[in-house]
């Protein structure tokens, strides 16, 4: 333990805390000590002292108690000569630390609520993204559960220049890092360094501006610390876990770019107790291994160059790299980099351009494809201007034994994944309905429409090497070519569907479980059936099937459903068994028609919380894009929390938002018939099969019975709204 680093944390310490306190007293001064203190959109307070210490801080008065705390772990300066050094003492200098940026960026929200954006992305020149909601933590936590992203690296301070700044933000995407970014040298932050180069920032390309402030640096912690309690169902106080978890499931280090000062000391000494270790180009003093770290705890002197690959190795990640062949940098952190009109150099849509443009793969017999061959017929990109539009189909022929069809629309959707990961190349949606655009920068670098086929044949082998020998891909950009084809690929978009909508529950012999979120959530479980996607939106029953033909012993099991014991609540006694043990015991029982009785678990990434309103005789449902009070009292933030973290909560359940419009929805208790409220965004995303599966039972309007925040903001206005309209939900048996 170096004494240096103890000396300069804990006088680094003492400066953030005395800073808060001064802060503190001038909100209590100013605003009194009954104002509202919350970071946006939360159900986890200021996480990190929520975490370690239980206290949920909601006003400033509660602030005031966590000063007193802070004073107690605060060490006392080094000054005597023969003073120890002991890491304990530098590890709760360092908590201090969190615990008063937590309170210097609360007074932030107050005194100056525009400084951050609400987003996930900087807008109108505000680079600054402050505390994520619960929508992000959740949209982003689920990369952390299926490895997408393993961690982050949080970088404190600036690069020595611009060029430096982009080179290593961008050597930590292709790593599939986040990049967490707090803090300045000399007044200039990484974060402002990226802007400055062009470099697209925030949640959706993993460079998260979070502050120039040091203090900021605790929305790092806070992010962690939030991972834990909501994906691994830890309860909030019990510090030890949490950190814990981190140090077993989280990724991340501290990366100090420049100078690193007495407060970059005291923070670093914070992150070393969550287990992430600092790692340092400067000549700082090191911390050898002593235990809480997995490795060593402070690193020096290692070259920028070498600093992330040193980064990786000291925090003990594995990092996979594909091997994509492509001029530009490719990686599941390029995914959410958008392709804005100005910069894009040519586009393809079916209904934005006057051309046809689609997607479709489809199984081809072995001695029918060549592997590896990737034709373009007609013009490539360098045919036409800039801001062009042009005809596409992407025509995708896979082969191998283990391939059956009910695989092909399952490949096809990942044809959206692979391609955004390429940066400078933008996709959305799918079938006939794709969007794609190629920007300017990659046209630049070489890209050709054939590094589409490129992309495609080597992540199809990366994925699905298991079921597939051969990939070929042949991409047409002639008009009438394309018309002619796209007739074909139509019939069979429209047979897939059949084929789907025929799928039923009482069909099937086997279901298929889910156990990916147990990485973080280690008691969930979804099961997933037919008529019941997982909670996630992600996994259909399909897909289910096709995972567990290529990973025979990955997270998606088949699961005998053996004897009925309950068809209308949806239960049967091989899933009982499967369940005990896929929870290790923690759950016995499951009806998959229920929200009252044994419902199903939740990990933390259902898109919708189902919820009872007793006064209506009914239930609400919300889902994650929704974050206004909704009529049980609670946000959806809030309400997650409750559901999260694979535990049976009667009387809630967490779900997809296709689970809404299935025939088996909450049958066991009385079915769809109980919507009595919903968001409007919602009700316009879904209502179509909502609607038309209440007609299939006689009822005309259904969707218009449903009140949303425009007729209902209170159990009481859902209940009226519900008399008015007559709502089915009124005449049915009890729901408890
Ligand atoms: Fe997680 Fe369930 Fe989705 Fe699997 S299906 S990823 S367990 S939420
Ligand atoms: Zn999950």
């Amino acid at each position: 333990m170096s004494r240096i680093i103890a000396a300069a944390a804990i006088r680094g310490a003492h400066k953030i805390i005395d800073r808060a306190e001064n802060k503190l007293n001038e909100v209590i001064e100013g605003y009194g000590k009954d104002h509202a203190v919350a970071f946006p959109n939360t159900g986890y307070f200021l996480p990190v002292i929520y975490g370690m210490t239980g206290m949920k801080v909601e006003n400033v008065a509660d602030m005031e108690k966590v000063m007193v705390k802070c004073k107690e772990l605060l060490p006392p300066l080094v000054k005597e000569k023969n003073w120890f050094p002991f890491l304990g003492w530098t590890l709760d200098a360092g908590m201090a630390t969190l615990f008063a940026e937590e309170i210097i960026e609360a007074i932030k929200y107050i005194e100056t609520p525009d400084l951050y954006v609400t987003g996930p992305e900087p807008v109108n020149g505000n680079i600054w993204l402050g505390a994520a909601n619960d929508i992000i933590l959740r949209e982003r936590g689920i990369e952390f559960v299926d490895g997408t992203a393993p961690g982050f690296a949080a970088i404190v301070g600036a690069a020595p220049t611009n060029e430096w700044a982009v080179r290593i933000a961008r050597e930590l995407q292709e790593k599939n890092l986040y990049v967490f970014m707090s803090a300045d040298n000399d007044g200039v932050s990484m974060a402002e360094q990226l802007h400055e180069e062009g470099v697209q920032l925030g949640w959706p390309t993993r460079l998260v501006s979070f502050g120039k402030d040091i203090s900021a640096t605790v929305f790092a912690a806070g992010f962690a610390t939030r991972a834990a309690l909501s994906f691994g169902g830890i309860e909030p106080g019990d510090y030890s876990r949490i950190l814990m978890y981190n140090r077993a499931r989280v990724f991340a280090f501290v990366l100090p770019l420049m100078e690193v000062d007495d407060e970059k000391y005291a923070n670093a000494a914070g992150a070393i107790n969550w287990g992430f270790p600092v790692i340092a180009h400067t000549d700082i003093p090191e911390i050898l291994p002593t235990g809480v770290c997995m490795y060593e705890h402070v690193v020096s002197n290692i070259p920028l160059e070498d600093i992330v690959a040193k980064a990786v190795e000291v925090r003990g990640l594995k990092v996979q790299v594909s091997e994509v062949d492509v001029p530009v940098a490719f990686g599941p952190a390029f995914e959410g980099e958008a392709v804005r009109r100005e910069d894009m150099y040519v586009e393809f849509n079916s209904v934005r351009t006057p051309y046809p443009s689609f997607e479709y793969t489809r199984s081809a017999e072995l001695d029918q494809i060549e592997d590896g061959k990737i034709e373009v017929i007609g013009p490539g990109i360098d045919d036409v201007e800039v801001g062009a539009q042009m005809p596409l189909a992407i025509m995708v022929e896979v082969a191998g034994r283990q391939m059956q069809p009910d695989f092909e629309p399952i490949l096809e959707r990942m044809i959206h994944t692979y391609i955004n990961e390429a940066s400078g190349i933008w996709h959305m949606g799918q079938r006939n309905l794709n969007w794609i655009r190629i920007n300017k920068e990659a046209q630049g670098k070489g890209f050709k429409l054939r590094h589409l086929g490129t992309i495609i044949h080597a992540r199809y082998h990366e994925d699905y090497g298991a079921i597939l020998d051969k990939v070929q891909v042949t991409i047409y950009t002639e008009e009438e070519k394309v018309k002619e084809l796209l007739k074909e690929a139509q019939q069979t978009y429209r047979e897939r569907d059949e084929r789907l909508s025929g799928l039923v529950d009482e069909g099937v012999e086997e279901y298929y479980s889910c156990t990916l979120c147990q990485s973080f959530a280690p008691n969930h479980v979804c099961i997933i059936t037919p008529e019941r996607s997982g909670l996630c939106g992600g996994y259909t029953w399909l897909d289910g099937k096709a995972n567990y033909q290529i990973v025979p012993t990955g997270p998606n099991q088949p699961v005998r459903k053996g004897s009925t014991l309950n068809a209308v609540m949806g239960e049967w006694d091989g899933v009982n068994e499967f369940l005990k043990v896929a929870s290790r015991g923690n759950l016995q029982k499951f009806k998959a028609y229920s929200m009252m009785q044994d419902p199903m678990t939740s990990c933390g990434c259902f898109e919708c919380i189902s919820v009872i309103l007793p006064l209506t005789n009914g239930i609400m449902i919300v889902d994650r894009d929704c974050s206004d009070m909704t009529p049980c009292g609670m946000k959806f933030s809030t309400l997650a929390g409750m559901v999260g973290g694979g535990r049976q909560t009667p009387g809630f359940i967490g779900h997809s938002k296709l689970y809404i419009g299935s025939k088996k929805f909450i049958t066991g208790d009385g079915g769809f018939k109980r919507i009595t409220w919903m968001p409007k965004a919602l009700k316009d995303q879904i209502g179509e099969s909502l609607n038309e599966r209440a007609r299939e039972e006689g009822i005309e309007n259904f969707l218009d019975m449903i009140a949303d925040e425009t007729t209902a903001k209170t159990e009481d206005e859902v209940m009226e709204y519900a008399m008015k309209v007559g709502h089915p939900a009124l005449e049915m048996e009890p729901m408890m």
